[in-house]
């Protein structure tokens, strides 16, 4: 099912709710559903921790200016001291197309899963995008889970094992991209 907005994470009983209202009862949810963690926020126990990762975000506009409309004096004037010829280059596109994106750059949250309920890509751990990691550990995120979770796997205890070393797994590897990413926006190789 694509192109369904998920309303609602009911991880009591692991179900989500569609936006018609449908409920719909499932044995695992992953939330790959970005930097907005819907997933994530809506957990009352074990991932809780992201929701204060967004509470605490000095910048509260981390959520509001995501992908707003920017008007072309509001980018003619940040550029305003870069090389004339450069700025020729804002005339080109259509006026009414900028956005502002905010770069997200956090900490990985503690933990990347519970019972029945996992995260993956920027919902638990989005980097900055110098060198543009973010679309590869999302999908090594999902390569990962996909083979710890074969479909015939048992449901309980032992899907919480795997999820646990998915974390286990992945971590290292998304610390390293994120100091490597840190470094590059530092002007550092
Ligand atoms: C301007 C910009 C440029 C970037 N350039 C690069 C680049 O060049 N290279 C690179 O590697 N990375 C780049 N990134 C980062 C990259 O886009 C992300 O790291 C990557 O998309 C993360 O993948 P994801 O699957 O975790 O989340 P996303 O790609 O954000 O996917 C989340 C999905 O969940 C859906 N969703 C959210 N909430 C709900 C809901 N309630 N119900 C149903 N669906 C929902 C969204 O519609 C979306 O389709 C860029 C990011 C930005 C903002």
């Amino acid at each position: 099912m694509s192109g369904v907005k998920v309303t609602a994470i009911d991880v009591e009983k692991t179900a989500i709710v569609l936006e018609d209202g449908a409920r719909i009862s499932v044995d695992l949810v992953i939330g790959a559903d970005g930097v907005h963690f819907n997933v994530t926020c809506t957990h009352p126990k074990e991932l809780s921790d992201n929701k204060e990762t967004l509470d605490n975000d000095d910048d509260d506009a981390a959520a509001i200016a995501y992908n707003q409309k920017a008007s072309f004096s509001t980018v003619q004037s940040i550029y305003s001291d870069f090389d004339p010829v450069a700025r020729q280059l804002l005339e080109l596109p259509d006026p009414d197309g900028f956005r502002i994106w905010k770069l997200v750059d956090m900490d990985d949250i503690p933990n990347w899963s519970s019972t029945d309920t996992a995260l993956l890509g920027d919902a638990c751990h989005p980097v900055s995008p110098f060198g543009f990691p973010g679309t590869s550990m999302a999908i090594e995120d999902a390569l990962t889970l996909s083979t710890l979770l074969p479909v015939d796997i048992l449901v309980g205890r032992e899907v919480e094992e795997q999820l646990r070393i998915y974390q286990e797994i992945r971590k290292p590897r998304v610390d390293r991209v994120r100091e490597q990413a840190r470094k590059h926006a530092r002007g550092e190789r």
